[in-house]
């Protein structure tokens, strides 16, 4: 069986409090396919991986170093790769469901009694009802990546893009 890793590079990086979601589509996705899956958090991690996929969301965060010695194996993407041209995951991982025991092994890293902001990592589901934010900050990446109210998909997310639309008037 093949195994395919994932690299959160903000995670190597001290940490974004929050889940990859992209790597945990990709990571459904490659299961569903029979593949096995793996949180790379070393080398050591990485070494029996066909394919790595390395995301990062901020642009700030740094790549370990351990990545550029297996770079020929590693497709890279994410917000802080690629700000605004990087393309959009293929739709077939779009519509995968999170595999959020994708980050079992680092919170159980934590042992018995981890902290609290893991719950976003063990306890918490993601996803996104809409695109963009009315609130349009100048230092943000959502004003050239998001259109704002875009719609994603499920029941009840016109009105939620009309709530933000009269917040979007103030
Ligand atoms: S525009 Fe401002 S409020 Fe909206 S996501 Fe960006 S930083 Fe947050």
């Amino acid at each position: 069986m093949q195994t395919i890793g994932l690299v959160d590079a903000d995670l190597l990086d001290g940490g974004t409090r929050f889940p990859n979601l992209a790597l945990m589509k990709i990571a459904s996705f490659e299961r569903s396919r029979g593949a096995a899956v793996r949180l790379c958090l070393t080398a050591a991690d990485a070494t029996p991986c066909a394919k790595i996929f390395v995301s990062k969301v901020f642009t700030k965060s740094r790549v370990p170093r351990w990545i550029e010695e297996i770079a020929d194996r590693c497709e890279f993407g994410g917000t802080g790769f690629n700000l605004v041209d990087a393309p959009p995951l293929p739709p077939e991982v779009e519509r995968s469901k999170p595999f959020y025991d994708l980050y079992k092994p680092f919170v159980d890293s934590f042992g018995d009694a981890p902290p609290r902001w893991l719950d976003a990592y063990s306890k918490t589901s993601i996803g996104f009802t809409s695109r963009g934010c009315f609130r349009r900050c100048p230092f943000c990446v959502n004003r050239k990546k998001n259109a704002f109210g875009a719609l994603v998909a499920g029941r009840g997310v016109p009105r939620r893009n009309a709530t933000l639309r009269r917040f979007a008037r103030r």
